[in-house]
């Protein structure tokens, strides 16, 4: 059997990979070799240390829990149409100078970005379907004595 603090690592490892998606105790403790009565302990251990979140969840007519990780490791991804990168000025750019970052409109255009693009289009409303609203107030103009 592994060390307790090995397989906290290995746990913590483990769940910080799975990302947003989580995995569910039981998962986990088959994948790391682990017996439920310890995976329990462990992932009590580093939900008490702050690392990560248990959310209680039904499988399959049991409840048990989904393991998620309280941080991510930052991606190269998420900076890699940052402006600056390419920016012509970024060796005169100084928070101090005439070219700042904290004036910079590209800069600001490029946060104030950031989330757009993962938010899913409204859709446009299908002029066929009537709004809950619309059948509320119709429902109130029948009602109306007037
Ligand atoms: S803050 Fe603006 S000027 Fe400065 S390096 Fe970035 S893009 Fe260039």
């Amino acid at each position: 059997m592994p060390k307790r603090n090995d397989l906290e690592q290995k746990a913590l490892h483990y769940v910080v990979n799975t990302g947003y998606q989580g995995v569910l105790q039981s998962d986990l403790w088959r994948e790391l070799g682990a017996s439920s009565r310890e995976g329990s302990r462990v992932s009590i251990k580093l939900e008490e240390k702050g690392l990560i979140r248990r959310e209680r969840e039904l499988q399959e007519g049991r409840w048990t829990y989904r393991l998620y990780p309280k941080r991510l490791p930052a991606s190269i991804q998420t900076i890699v149409d940052c402006p600056c990168l390419l920016c012509p000025d970024n060796a005169r750019c100084d928070p101090t100078t005439a070219i700042s970052p904290k004036s910079c409109p590209r800069l600001t255009d490029w946060i104030l970005s950031l989330g757009k693009e993962d938010a899913a289009p409204t859709p446009a409303p299908d002029p066929s379907v009537q709004s809950t609203e619309e059948a509320d107030d119709s429902v109130a103009e029948s009602l109306d004595p007037r």
